[in-house]
This record gives structure tokens, C-alpha cells and sequence, in this order.
């Protein structure tokens, strides 16, 4: 495996994978892996010639007052699960490699997907992540590029990107990785104090209630958006916002059923997010049944 940290580097692996007719799959990361990111690796590498890796935390989507400075790092362990989950690269940048210019010029997503549940308390986040996403295409050039579903309102907004700039690649949406508890994995839950994670369980808590209610006769998005939010102060939680929404458009949905029920809350000082596809089966019978 090849840890590549210069744009130079990378088109020299780009212009051999392109001579040699083979399917380069790019999988974004900020790093400090679990195996949420070790299944995005292991799909790409089932499906394609080459996997790249990236492993980049990009100051452009943190706000001035959030943890960029202290978003936890640790290359060396993130270097053996890429080895090891069967990636044939790394691509590492320091930040003056992508952004030789500073931020530069940016990709700003509509509205409409950007400034709603995630956005509304995280102002240009999402001109960030289109940004870098945006960058890492142009540079790997990438035939499948794999995101989790886990940062569901990230999949809605560069699949838009993708339509909007006419990106050739084909984007793999996978299923959010959780703790035997139901929680979501994530490289902050390593913020949480142990009194926090225990309060964390909570979200998937409160996600499955949602979930069971969407299904239930009469639902409507109010009533399951007020039971989670309920579900959660019980916990003690105040969440940041509780939404039901359509997968496509992130408008409140008309059809419980079928939308997205998307949560933010923070438990200590650690901002957590989660969703479920309500169309979906729920993840969440048996792993919450079996949980201690
Ligand atoms: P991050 O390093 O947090 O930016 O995440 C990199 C990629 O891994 C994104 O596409 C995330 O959606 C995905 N990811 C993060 N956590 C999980 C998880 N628990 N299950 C599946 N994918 C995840």
C-alpha cells in the first residue's frame, strides 16, 4: 500500500490506473478509522481495481468555533486499517497541498439541501464538504467514490453536486455501522466521557421509537418528530433539531413512511448526529433487544 502525499504523486497513480483500464474507487475520510469506514473500504475494494483512501481533516467545512484543531488524528493506526481492509492507497495531504491558495474558489450546494438540519447550525459546512469532495474527484478522478449514510444530508448534497457538475462517477451510499448498543460510529464518540456514552444510547433509542411510530396507522411527521424529540429529554438530551425528510429534496415529508427521520444533539460537549431510512428495515430489533 502507498501513502501519497503530493497532488504530483497521485496523477502519476491516476495516469497508470487510466492506462491500464482500471476502476479506481476513491473512499473520502477524515481519518481516525473504525469500521464504519473499514466497510466503505472493504465494498470498494469487492468492487474495484484500485482503492484510494483519503485521509484529509478539512479545515474549509469546520466553523471558526468548532473542534478542527482538536479532531482527533493518529495516521500510523489509520495507515493499518486501510493496509489491512485491502487499500492500495493512502492519500494524506497536508492542507497548503490541496488548498495552495487558501480556501480558494469554492462549490456551494443549493440552499435548499445546505442550509436545512445540519446546515442551519453549521453555516458553510456543506460549501466545504462540496468543496473538498469536489477536489478529490477532479485529482483521483474516481469511476465509484463510497460515502456513508450515516452523514445522510452529505449524500444528498453531493449527489446533487455530482448532477449539478456533471462529475463522471457513481456514488455508493453505505448502510451507518453501529456499537452493540445502536450507536452510530463515529471518530468523535471518542469526545464522550463514560457517563456521555451511556447517555448517547439514547439517539438510537429515540430513532427506533421514531421508527416503530412512522409504521404505526395515523402517523404523522409531526407526531413521530414530537415522540423522539420526547424520547430524548427523557435522556436528558435537548436535541438541535428532530426532522422528518424526504431522501431527495430534505423537505419535511409528506409520507412518514418513506422519509428520513434525521437527529443532532449534543450529549456533553460532543455534537452527535444520526438517521434512519424509514423505508428501510430497521437496523435496530435485534441489535437493541441483545444490547446489555
Ligand atoms: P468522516 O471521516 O467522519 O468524514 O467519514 C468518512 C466517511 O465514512 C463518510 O462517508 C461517512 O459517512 C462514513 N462513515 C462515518 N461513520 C460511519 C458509520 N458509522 N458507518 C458507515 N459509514 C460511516
Amino acid at each position: 500500500m502507498e501513502l501519497v502525499r503530493k497532488n504530483t504523486a497521485a496523477r502519476a497513480l491516476v495516469d497508470a490506473a487510466q492506462r491500464a483500464g482500471e476502476r479506481l474507487a476513491l473512499v473520502p475520510t477524515m481519518g481516525y478509522l473504525h469500521e464504519g469506514h473499514r466497510d466503505l473500504i472493504t465494498r470498494a475494494r469487492a468492487e474495484c481495481d484500485r482503492v484510494v483512501v483519503s485521509i484529509f481533516v478539512n479545515p474549509t467545512q469546520f466553523g471558526p468555533n468548532e473542534d478542527f484543531a482538536r479532531y482527533p488524528r493518529d495516521l500510523e493506526r489509520d495507515l493499518a486499517l486501510c493496509r489491512d481492509a485491502g487499500a492500495d492507497a493512502v492519500y494524506a495531504p497536508e492542507v497548503e497541498e490541496l488548498y495552495p491558495f487558501g480556501p480558494g474558489t469554492l462549490v456551494v450546494p443549493p440552499a435548499a439541501l445546505s442550509s436545512t438540519l445540519c446546515g442551519a447550525f453549521r453555516p458553510g459546512h456543506f460549501d466545504g464538504v462540496a468543496t473538498v469532495v469536489a477536489k478529490l474527484f477532479a485529482l483521483w478522478q474516481p469511476q465509484r467514490a463510497y460515502f456513508g449514510l450515516k452523514d445522510f444530508q452529505q449524500t444528498a448534497v453531493i449527489a446533487r453536486m455530482v448532477a449539478d457538475l456533471c462529475f463522471p462517477v457513481e456514488l455508493v451510499r453505505v448502510p451507518t455501522v453501529r456499537e452493540p448498543d445502536g450507536l452510530a460510529m463515529s471518530s468523535r464518540n471518542t469526545y464522550l466521557s463514560e457517563s456521555d456514552r451511556a447517555t448517547a444510547r439514547a439517539l438510537p433509542r429515540a430513532l427506533a421509537a421514531g421508527y416503530r411510530a412512522a409504521h404505526a396507522p395515523g402517523a404523522s411527521t409531526e407526531s413521530v418528530c414530537a415522540l423522539v424529540r420526547q424520547e430524548l429529554e427523557r435522556a436528558g438530551i435537548t436535541p438541535q433539531y428532530v426532522a422528518l425528510v424526504d431522501p431527495l429534496t430534505l423537505a419535511p415529508s409528506s409520507e412518514p413512511a418513506r422519509g428520513v427521520l434525521a437527529i443532532a444533539a449534543t450529549v456533553g460537549a460532543t455534537r452527535l448526529i444520526d438517521n434512519l431510512l424509514l423505508a428501510e428495515p430497521s437496523p435496530f430489533e435485534s441489535l437493541l433487544e441483545s444490547a446489555p
